[in-house]
């Protein structure tokens, strides 16, 4: 993936303004510990990540029109399948399972997002 670009920074985890630092203290998509605690400032080009109270509030809102485009086709997939053949009804737990694992990326990610709305990449932060 090409670095400098907003969709690096997003799906790597890392801070919007330098790329080389991470987000998050417990870096990677899929973690099971402190899934949420961010650094206070970049650990790399000390860009601030706290930009004001509460600002992370606003990534239920990112993550939730990703959850909708996610589960509403799962959702309709899972109802027609069973149409089928019932024996897709013994999927339906694994599917839940697979749906509650996929928060912590997606809490992650929009996160992620909401920093980039804000932050542009630069090469020019030594200032
Ligand atoms: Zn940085």
């Amino acid at each position: 993936m090409k670095k400098g670009t907003k969709l690096y920074s997003i799906l790597k985890l890392k801070c919007p303004r330098c790329q080389i630092g991470n987000l998050f203290s417990n870096p990677g998509l899929f973690v099971f510990s402190r899934i949420l605690k961010m650094p206070d400032k970049c650990p790399h080009c000390k860009q601030d990540f706290k930009l004001e109270p509460g600002f992370y509030t606003a990534a239920l809102w990112i993550s939730y029109p990703m959850v909708l485009i996610i589960f509403i086709p799962l959702i309709i997939l899972g109802f027609s399948l069973d149409t089928i053949n019932g024996f897709f009804k013994l999927l339906y737990p694994f599917i839940i399972l697979f749906s509650f694992m996929l928060q912590i990326p997606l809490m992650r990610i929009s996160r992620a997002i909401l920093l980039n709305m804000t932050i542009d990449y630069t090469t020019e932060w030594r200032t």
